[in-house]
């Protein structure tokens, strides 16, 4: 019976075989132990001299770490075992022995193991983390079904850019010039004028020349966008979304965060509603401890999102930006034109931003008035005006960086674990 190793508790006393790689091996006179791992999990494979051929046992005393076997054995309970499981085995059918290695279990340096990126995923720990990653996609998933969005995908090659033509990847679509995708959000409000609510999970790309733990040149993001939909509804929307996906990570991966060493008691915390403070507070906080690199006006910098949430447990919203900093579509403040409808929402523990979003422009004059102050004369801009020509209701939406909440849900000192090839300022490779 052809089993995985997540399947074994299903077959206990029975035979399996399994297709696996070898992570590590220990012996000792007339006993080896194979830790083997097949993706879905590890358990440890005992070989007894006496119980096997002898060509079975020379074969297992030829594996070396990552060489692939077929391994046929019974399956026991085994309370003390990591898994729960053992593996008696009774035959062991090489694939390939692997020779030499080149991550064995010493230190190496984060360049050698990027440079070795097709073979550290492999290791539990990269591989405990995109388990965590693939949860989280599930529960976005979940959670935007289960409230009645649509998916829809945006293009990723566009002829305009959504928010000025700096950092933007540039391309030849035949002889046009063409961008890669930074977001999908002027598509997702077309499309969430034909389907009420939708909500897209796509890459985005950045061509950033900044070097910091919360930057990768190549991310995902998901972009949910809701038609008759308020600020206010629009903040309750991200804050259960965060909650959910955190405690689904909860729920479903206990071993996969024990395996990174996460201090789940942080984790537990992240429940609905967050706080939100104005960007207004926001200055006058950071003033007050101290900050003199900063005015009213400006963005903020890494080290400002760090000081404004370690005042907090959970993810704290900041909102109403200036104008200035923020896109041209989105929508002023009533009464008060120079800060507009939006939030940042800046996760605890130092790791910024995760989601930006916020009421967008639903006034045809408004937007026009906007295109002209932003120069935005490029005719690829004209479908965008059209939404406000053809019934338009007031809406919101938000992007979250899926790396980046992984990198806060893990724990992770930088971006570069939380997406299996990541793409940075000096990386392309592998
Ligand atoms: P930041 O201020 O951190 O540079 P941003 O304001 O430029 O982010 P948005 O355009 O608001 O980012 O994009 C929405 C979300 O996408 C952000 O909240 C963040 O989670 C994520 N994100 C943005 N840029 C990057 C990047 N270079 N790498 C990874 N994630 C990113
Ligand atoms: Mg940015
Ligand atoms: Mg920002
Ligand atoms: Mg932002």
């Amino acid at each position: 019976m052809k089993a995985t190793i997540a399947e074994v508790k299903n077959y206990v006393g029975r035979e399996v075989t399994i297709g696996a790689w070898l992570a590590n091996k220990r012996s000792s006179g007339k006993i080896q132990f194979l830790e083997l791992r097949d993706g879905t999990g590890y358990i440890q494979g005992v070989i007894l001299k006496n119980e096997v051929s002898e060509k079975d046992w020379e074969e297992a005393r030829e594996l070396t770490q990552e060489s692939s076997l077929y391994v046929t054995g019974t399956v026991r309970e085994d309370k003390r075992a990591p898994s729960g499981f053992e593996l008696t085995v009774s035959s062991v059918e090489p694939i390939q022995i692997a020779n030499d290695y080149p991550i064995t279990p010493k230190e190496h340096g984060v360049e050698f193991l990027m440079d070795h990126r097709h073979l550290w995923l492999r290791s539990s720990r990269q591989h405990a983390i995109l388990r965590i990653r693939n949860m989280v996609i599930k529960a976005t998933y979940d959670f935007f079904n289960d409230h009645g969005f649509i998916k829809v995908d945006p293009p990723i090659l566009t002829g305009s850019s959504a928010e000025g033509t700096t950092d933007l990847f540039h391309t030849k679509y035949f002889d046009r010039d063409a961008y890669l995708s930074q977001s999908g959000q002027l598509y997702m409000e077309a499309a969430a004028m034909a389907f009420g609510k939708v909500f897209s999970f796509g890459p985005a790309f950045r061509a950033e020349k900044s070097k910091t733990r919360r930057h990768l040149i190549e991310f995902w993001m998901i972009e949910p966008e809701m038609a008759f939909v308020d600020h206010e509804e629009n903040l309750k929307v991200q804050e259960n979304y965060v909650a959910y996906i955190v405690q689904e990570v909860l729920k479903n991966c206990q071993p996969e965060l024990k395996t990174i060493g996460r201090d789940t008691s942080k984790l537990e915390k992240i429940k609905a509603p967050f706080p939100r403070i104005t960007y207004d507070q926001a200055i006058e906080f950071l003033k007050e401890q101290g900050f003199d690199d900063i005015e009213w006006g400006d963005d903020f910098g890494s080290p400002h999102e760090t000081a404004i949430a370690e005042r907090f447990e959970v993810p704290v919203f900041v909102t109403e930006y200036p104008t200035e900093v923020k896109a041209f579509y989105m929508k002023p403040v009533p009464g008060r034109e120079e800060v507009v409808l939006c939030a940042d929402l800046l996760a605890p523990e130092g790791y910024g931003e995760i989601i930006g979003g916020s009421q967008r422009i639903d006034d045809l004059e408004l937007m026009e008035e906007r295109y002209r102050q932003f120069h935005l004369t490029d005719p690829s801009y004209e479908w965008y005006l059209e939404l406000r020509k053809y019934g338009s209701v007031p809406h919101s939406g938000f992007g979250l960086g899926l790396e980046r909440a992984i990198a806060w849900i893990c724990g992770l000192e930088h971006i570069r674990e939380a997406i299996p090839f990541p793409r940075l300022l000096n990386r392309i490779y592998p």
